[in-house]
């Protein structure tokens, strides 16, 4: 039997070319009627939609031979996971695919925004000259700061060098090489980047780290007449710090495609020369549609062929095969994963785990799930145990994973280690084939539940210290429930447990207290 993929919205008609290719026979009928779509879906192995087809418990009901669905773009909210995951179906969307376009369109912001060219063009439709008003700077010897040197920030880089910019870059996950690379210095802290740049773009995920990580404090640490653009995600710019930044003078010019409410109510800034924004238009371009439509008909094709596919959404039918033991160790590896690149970066993004006793036979789900946890912690790609692997690939992450002895009077334990020396290391284990603890990190033993609101800090041990940290805590109105204390040498790691989730502002009180090198906040 022929395999046959039934298309319910537009796609691009070079995509059916793959189609027929590999022999698989395609029904293209965008915008068919739901009652026509719910009596023939029975009939196809896979189904491609966009957001305009949802795909429903009532219609998964009817779609007995269906094996994937592909959804042509990021968003899977027109998709029944839950119900398409009991079925044993497979969901495959497609990220990435847009790098081009949303560089090119940061490059077309930058430059509109510092030349004014949307008032300029507003202007002469409303019969003025702004000429005397619109006097702007070139960006020829600038100095660009990209806050996340990912898939878009790496293409603006390529992009703003031949314009003649000093390229500097922010991003405490990708290794030195990959900046030397592109020919971009990369910079350590926020703090540095803010101090350096004439013009400053986002390209970083919105994730916890993220949100409001531009906010009142760092517009002060950027230079007078800075320009700063956001083609990210809305959240990550403080809006209101904006506006202030704006109407001050500090900032020179500015550029969104993006924003906190969309579309945002009310826009407060109207007659101001230098800013350029448009409705999150990042991707909408032929060539990007193009990109995605292939990327989701190969996936697709791959799936129903039995080959790895790159971004499956949903992990069907696995979960209820797993032992209470497997579970644990399923958490365990994902909530270390996630500690890891707050406690440790990934600047050396080679990272080595070690089963032993009876983790010995869970390498692959270890590897599965620590790669979930630490990609969530520093991307907004939809991730999941599946695609995680393929993911950090793509990022030259770098996961060996071996067995060994000397368990430490453990049934099981798994150790994790960066590749830089041997200091960033932990280690987990499962109790009771449930209870999963963390039992070691930088060399000190203890045993904590990864669990909760977890603020890590290192020190120059002094006396006092711990006082000055607890008092900054409670003066902002938190509670401590769990605190432990290590010191070797005059090295020191604390560990505290919150209430709840610190807020930016007290983070970076603690960071700068005179004896902390490092704070580090994770949410598990
Ligand atoms: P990517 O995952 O390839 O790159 C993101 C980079 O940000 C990574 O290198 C990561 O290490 C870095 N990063 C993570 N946390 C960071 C932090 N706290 N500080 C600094 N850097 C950090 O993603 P991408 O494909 O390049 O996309 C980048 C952003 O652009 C995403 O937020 C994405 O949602 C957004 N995007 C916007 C549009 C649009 O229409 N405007 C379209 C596509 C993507």
């Amino acid at each position: 039997m022929k395999l046959k993929v039934l298309i319910t919205d537009n796609l691009p008609e070079q995509t059916f070319e793959i189609f027929r290719k590999e022999g698989v026979e395609y029904d293209y009928r965008p915008g068919i009627p739901w009652e026509e779509l719910l009596e023939i879906v029975k009939n196809y192995d896979g189904i491609i939609t966009r957001s305009r087809t949802p795909v429903t418990k009532e219609l998964l009901e009817r779609a007995r031979k269906l094996k994937v669905i592909g959804r042509a773009g990021v968003g899977v909210d027109s998709i029944d996971i839950e119900e398409a995951s009991k079925r044993g179906i497979l969901v495959v969307n497609t990220a990435g695919g847009n790098r081009i376009s949303v560089a090119e369109l940061t490059i077309a912001h930058m430059i509109a925004c510092v030349r004014g060219i949307p008032y300029g063009h507003q202007g002469i439709l409303n019969g003025k000259w702004h000429k005397k008003k619109l006097f702007g700077h070139e960006l020829y010897r600038k100095s660009l700061g990209i806050i996340g040197l990912g898939r878009i920030g790496s293409e603006v880089a390529r992009r703003a060098l031949a314009f003649g910019m000093k390229l500097y870059a922010y991003d405490p996950y990708i290794p030195q090489s990959k900046a030397e690379k592109l020919n971009v210095k990369l910079l350590k802290t926020l703090d540095e980047l803010l101090a350096v740049s004439d013009v400053i773009t986002i390209h970083a995920p919105l994730t916890e780290e993220t949100r409001g990580m531009i906010s009142y404090k760092e517009f002060e640490k950027m230079k007078d007449g800075v320009v700063i653009l956001n083609i990210a995600r809305g959240g990550i710019i403080d809006h209101d710090a904006l506006f202030e930044a704006v109407k001050s003078g500090k900032v020179g010019a500015f550029a969104l495609d993006v924003y906190p409410e969309e579309p945002p109510i009310d826009f407060p800034i109207r007659d101001f020369p230098f800013m350029s924004l448009t409705p999150h238009i990042g991707a909408n371009t032929q060539e990007a549609m193009e990109n995605v439509a292939s990327m989701v008909v190969t996936d697709v094709i791959n799936a129903l062929r039995g080959r790895e596919v790159k971004s499956p959404v949903n992990f069907p039918l696995q979960e209820s095969a797993a032992t209470p033991f497997v579970k644990a160790y399923k958490k365990l590896a994902e909530r270390m994963g996630k500690l890891f690149p707050a406690l440790f970066g990934l600047k050396t993004p080679v990272i080595e785990i070690e089963l032993l006793g009876s983790a010995k036979n869970l390498g692959d789900i270890v590897k599965a799930y620590f790669l979930k946890g630490l990609l969530t912690q520093i991307t907004d790609t939809h991730v999941n145990e599946i695609n995680a692997p393929y993911l950090a690939k793509e990022k030259g992450i770098e996961l060996i994973i071996k067995t060994g002895n000397g368990l430490h009077n453990f049934k099981n334990i798994i150790f994790v280690k960066g590749y830089d020396g041997g200091k960033n290391k932990m280690a987990g284990s499962v109790f009771d084939e449930k209870y999963y603890r963390i039992l070691n990190i930088k060399d000190f033993w203890f045993e904590i539940e990864p669990r909760g609101e977890l603020l890590f800090f290192e020190t120059i041990d002094t006396p006092g210290i711990i006082g000055e940290i607890g008092y900054k805590i409670a003066s902002r109105g938190y509670n401590i429930s769990d605190l432990r204390y290590f010191t070797r040498r005059k090295f020191g790691l604390g560990i505290l447990k919150l209430d709840k989730k610190p807020e930016r502002e007290l983070l970076n009180e603690l960071k700068n207290l005179e004896y902390i090198t490092n704070v580090a906040y994770v949410s598990l």
